[in-house]
């Protein structure tokens, strides 16, 4: 179950419109966590193995004046996530906006990948986004308004050599997305996903010299995006400016995949 880390500043404060985002802890989901506390949300963050991150997210949300809690949640564990929603959240915060952020690489080749690699990768970064949807849907559904976001990814529109798992969990994450606009459109909710191209965080800072001149030499921007520029996409789709959004997928890419 999840386990509270503590927090600098009163939490959770009912009527402030509340953010959920998984795997909040570090990379683009801590740029998620922080900025959306800037827009004036309350960050519930969730983290798997690293609460000594995720404890830095919500002190450098705090020093900023914001609001945030950590909590250690697999979401690749269904039954911990209903659990984590029926005991934090549920009657206890006004969440306004889930982000499925939250997500792990396990990459070979198609012929050499083992089942469990495949179903650990779509576990946490496909199913994990479907049941945090889920349970989200049925509080935003009450309130007749809300915001889930869903990190995918570029190569969940264009395909990569080595990444079958990751890439089918990102092009099912699209498909998600697109579903569940249409479903809870009539519930005023909106549900799009942001694709990152390649971005400085720890997912890719195992990436050879070699390979990550390639990659830098494919973006039209000729550079490795930042967190924050993924974080701004996200701040936006929240924000009331994007109310007439839903069902879309904004790349985020440097021009990588038009
Ligand atoms: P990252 O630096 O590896 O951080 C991953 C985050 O997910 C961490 O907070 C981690 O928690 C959490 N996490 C991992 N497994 C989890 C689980 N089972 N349950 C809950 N949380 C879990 O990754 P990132 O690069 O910031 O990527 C964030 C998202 O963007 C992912 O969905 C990724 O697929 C997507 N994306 C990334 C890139 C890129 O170039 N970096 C490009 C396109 C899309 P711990 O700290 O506890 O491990």
């Amino acid at each position: 179950m999840s386990t509270a880390q503590s927090t600098l500043s009163p939490f959770p404060a009912p009527e402030t419109p509340a953010a959920l985002v998984t795997g909040g802890s570090r990379g683009i989901g801590r740029a998620i966590a922080r900025t959306l506390a800037r827009d004036g949300f309350q960050v519930f963050l969730t983290y798997a193995s690293r609460p000594a991150e995720a404890e830095k997210t919500v002190a450098e949300i705090a020093a900023a004046g914001g609001r945030a809690r950590a909590f250690a949640l697999n979401v690749g564990d269904s039954a911990a996530v209903a659990d984590f929603f029926a005991e934090e959240i549920k009657g206890k915060a006004n969440l306004a906006v889930l982000v499925n952020n939250a997500g792990i690489t396990k990459d070979g080749f198609l012929v050499r990948m083992k089942d469990e690699d495949f179903d650990r990768v779509l576990a946490v970064n496909l199913r994990g986004a479907f049941v945090c949807s889920r349970e989200a849907a049925k509080i935003m559904s009450r309130n007749r308004s809300g915001r889930i976001i869903n990190i995918a990814s570029v190569v969940g529109q264009m395909g990569n050599a080595g990444q079958a798992n990751y890439v089918a969990a990102k092009a099912g994450l699209i498909g998600l997305t697109k579903s569940c606009a249409k479903e809870l459109a009539a519930r005023s909710i909106t549900v799009n996903a942001v694709a990152p191209g390649f971005i400085e965080t720890d997912m890719t800072a195992a990436l050879p010299d070699e390979t990550r001149a390639s990659y830098v030499e494919s973006i039209p921007l000729k550079r490795m995006g930042l967190p924050q520029d993924v974080a701004e996409a996200v701040a936006f789709l929240a924000s009331d400016k994007a109310a007439y959004i839903t069902g879309q997928v904004l790349a985020v890419n440097g021009g990588m995949y038009c």
